[in-house]
């Protein structure tokens, strides 16, 4: 019997062509960190940076997710970092539905394999492919707010992105991450 792994997953990925974003992908990205994290962050999809190097959240995104990160003393190899769809966009256009269908199964076994207490969707693409709202709820509505499911916590959270020119996003960041400490500080071993 052969068992699933993260390193399987990732070589899995590396070739994929399950989507048309294989056909403009420089690197796909797998997604990195602990494979027994007890939280992992969920992204849209990667970027240009992201794309030239392999690696999740590289850019200007990715700097400010480890500052929100080191406020409240995680490290970036405690945790586990991925996206919605594994390979860029064209433009850093929004992933299609089709698309993140295609690739909701990697991200599946990923969550599967890490077996986290908490995943945190960053932005409307990863609440929307992850919690699943009505229409009506969002980012604005949602983030911030513990939504228990089958024993896992889903903290939504705003993009890294849209938080970088505005500071008023910062500060909400800023918040939900120290919820984040308090339900990571709370979790009984
Ligand atoms: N934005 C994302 O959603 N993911 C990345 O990996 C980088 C930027
Ligand atoms: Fe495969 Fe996902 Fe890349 Fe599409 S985005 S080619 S499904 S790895």
């Amino acid at each position: 019997m052969t068992s699933d792994s993260l390193n399987q997953v990732a070589t899995e990925v590396r070739v994929c062509r399950k989507c048309s974003l294989c056909e403009t992908r420089t690197n796909a990205v797998p997604g990195e960190g602990n494979d027994a994290a007890k939280v992992i962050f969920v992204g849209e999809a990667p970027g240009g940076q992201e794309d030239a190097q392999g690696r999740p959240f590289v850019g200007a995104a990715g700097k400010l997710l480890n500052e929100l990160l080191a406020s409240i003393s995680l490290k970036r190899d405690e945790v586990y970092i991925t996206n919605v769809v594994k390979c860029r966009p064209p433009n850093n256009r929004p992933p299609r539905k089709d698309e993140s269908t295609a690739c909701r199964d990697y991200l599946n076994r990923q969550v599967a394999l890490i077996h986290p207490k908490v995943i945190c969707p960053m932005g409307n693409s990863a609440i929307r492919a992850l919690i699943n709202p009505s229409d009506s709820d969002s980012v604005t509505t949602l983030h911030g707010m513990p939504l228990e499911v089958e024993s896992v916590t889903y903290l939504p959270m705003y993009h890294p992105a849209a938080a970088l020119y505005t500071a008023s996003l910062r500060k909400l960041m800023e918040e939900d991450f120290r919820k984040l400490r308090g339900i990571l500080d709370s979790l009984v071993e």
